[in-house]
């Protein structure tokens, strides 16, 4: 999607050797996303990115931090959460002609042109938002939602894996509750 202006942008020129930090705030209608409103995003959203530059080569990790507006999965009452998400992108700007390949750990992988006046970060935010949802919100200090918040610290857990095994948890208490 093209942008007259991006929303969240670093400048080349301010890509030094080391280490920097950038922060970025707005709201979340600034996406102009309907994904967003939908995942419950309404109020401010702040984004931290931190650069590290070391030669030809830029690792840059986003932080968010937003409220997100839910309803409990049981009960329906509606919850209002902080959500943090984080996630990491590698430049290669040695202007090389490698193909992007990707990183060790799973982790993007970029090629980042010589020409680029920025780098527009506008979509790896609003995908670091999206990916900050819990796949299931339950709320905490509700007696009739008590049989699920045994697994409530899985879900502040940035691992996918956190959410499928409490997920399977939670079924297996639903089978103990209706055998
Ligand atoms: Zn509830």
């Amino acid at each position: 999607m093209h942008r007259e202006h991006a929303l969240i942008a670093i400048r080349t020129s301010a890509l030094t050797e080391g280490t920097r930090q950038f922060d970025f705030t707005c709201t979340a209608g600034d996406f102009k996303d309907p994904k967003i409103e939908e995942a419950g995003f309404s109020g401010p959203v702040r984004a931290r990115v931190t650069v590290e530059k070391a030669g030809g080569e830029i690792a840059l990790t986003i932080e968010t931090a937003a409220e997100c507006d839910f309803t409990c999965d049981i009960c329906l009452a509606p919850i209002r959460r902080e959500l943090s998400g984080s996630y990491r992108i590698f430049y290669d700007c040695s202007g090389s002609e490698a193909q992007g390949a990707p990183g060790e750990n799973g982790d993007e992988y970029r090629i980042l042109d010589r020409s680029a006046v920025e780098i527009d970060l506008t979509e790896d935010v609003r995908e670091t938002l999206l990916l900050s949802v819990p796949m299931k919100v339950t709320c905490t200090g509700n007696p009739e939602c008590r049989i699920y918040t045994e697994t409530e610290e899985e879900q502040e857990g940035q691992e996918p894996e956190g959410g499928s095994s409490s997920w399977k948890e939670g079924l297996e208490k639903l089978k103990k509750k209706y055998r």
